[in-house]
Order: C-alpha cells, then structure tokens, then sequence
C-alpha cells in the first residue's frame, strides 16, 4: 500500500482567503482595499470589494468627498458613499438570486457594524476575517448574540469546509 503524503493544497480557508485578497485588488477606493468572498459548501456564490457605487466616479478620482478628506480610519462612515466589501457581495449575490442563507463569507478584514448587521440578516452562518478592522468588539457580541460563528482567519491552519462541522455536530448529539 502507498504511503498516505501530506495534501500538499491550501486548506479551504487559505483558498478563499487567498481569492478574497485578489478581489480586493479591484478595490477602487483611494483609503482601503477590502475583498470578500462569500461560499457555501465550499463553493463560491458572490464576491465583493469596496468602493463607489456603479456609475458613480471612482473614489481615486474623487467620486467619495469623505474618502478624499482628512478623517480618521473608522470614522464618518455615515458620510462615506463607498459601500464595502461585504455588503456589495450580498448585494451581488441578491442581483443574481443566489441563495447565501448558511453560507460563509470571507473578508480581509474584521466588518464594520453597519456590515455585521446585513451579515446577520442576509442569513449568513460564518463570518472569517483576515486583518483587525475597528468596531470589534461591538461586532463581536453582536454576532455572539446572533448566533454567528465569527472567527479571525489563522494562516496555515487547515480545516474547516462544512465536513468537519458536521462530525462535531454528530460528536455533540451523542
Ligand atoms: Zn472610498
Ligand atoms: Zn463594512
């Protein structure tokens, strides 16, 4: 018998996160670049980066008079005419009439509320984010209070997919 190597692939969650950061180089907001991938049975049902709306003049060239401005990361959000990452990839996927309800999504770094909030309604079952955003902790115990898995995205580790969730869902039940 030969002997079993070592899966030499990315684990699941490197390969969306890896296709998270390429989608974020199409970011055209001038402060951050943020891709989100969102999957389910790890397959890819929508994609998202940050910035101005269709139609509407790039941040880079000025489209976002709050973007082109002076404030702090984190602030004036409400004043801010990019969308993000995450919110146009449930937007995307609602366009195209993708089912994303239990599905995962994928971001490089941790959401802002007003995104935590959309995630929690747009029935999303997991949230893995790459780097520290602001609003973690309020976005912690939101999704905890929701009963949404959310976890930072450790490189290397192997694991998850919907298999192994499920032998420790059996695990459980016994
Ligand atoms: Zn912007
Ligand atoms: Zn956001």
């Amino acid at each position: 018998m030969p002997t079993r190597k070592t899966d030499p692939r990315p684990g699941w969650d490197e390969y969306f996160m890896d296709i998270a950061h390429v989608v974020a180089r199409r970011s055209n907001c001038s402060r951050r670049s943020v891709g989100a991938v969102i999957m389910k049975d790890n397959h890819i049902l929508s994609t998202g980066y940050n910035g101005t709306p269709r139609r509407v003049k790039n941040c880079f060239e000025g489209g976002c008079p709050r973007c082109a401005g002076k404030v702090k990361s984190g602030s004036h959000l409400d004043e801010c005419i990019c969308s993000h990452a995450e919110q146009n990839a449930i937007c995307l996927a609602a366009e195209h009439g993708n089912s994303i309800g239990g599905g995962t999504i994928y971001v490089t770094i941790s959401p802002c509320l007003t995104c935590a909030k959309m995630i929690v309604n747009a029935g999303l079952a997991e949230v893995v984010y790459g780097g520290d955003y602001a609003f973690l902790d309020v976005v912690g115990a939101l999704f905890r209070e929701a009963g949404v898995k959310y976890r930072k995205f450790a490189p290397g580790a192997k694991a998850t997919a919907s298999k192994p969730k499920t032998i420790t869902k059996r695990r459980k039940a016994k």
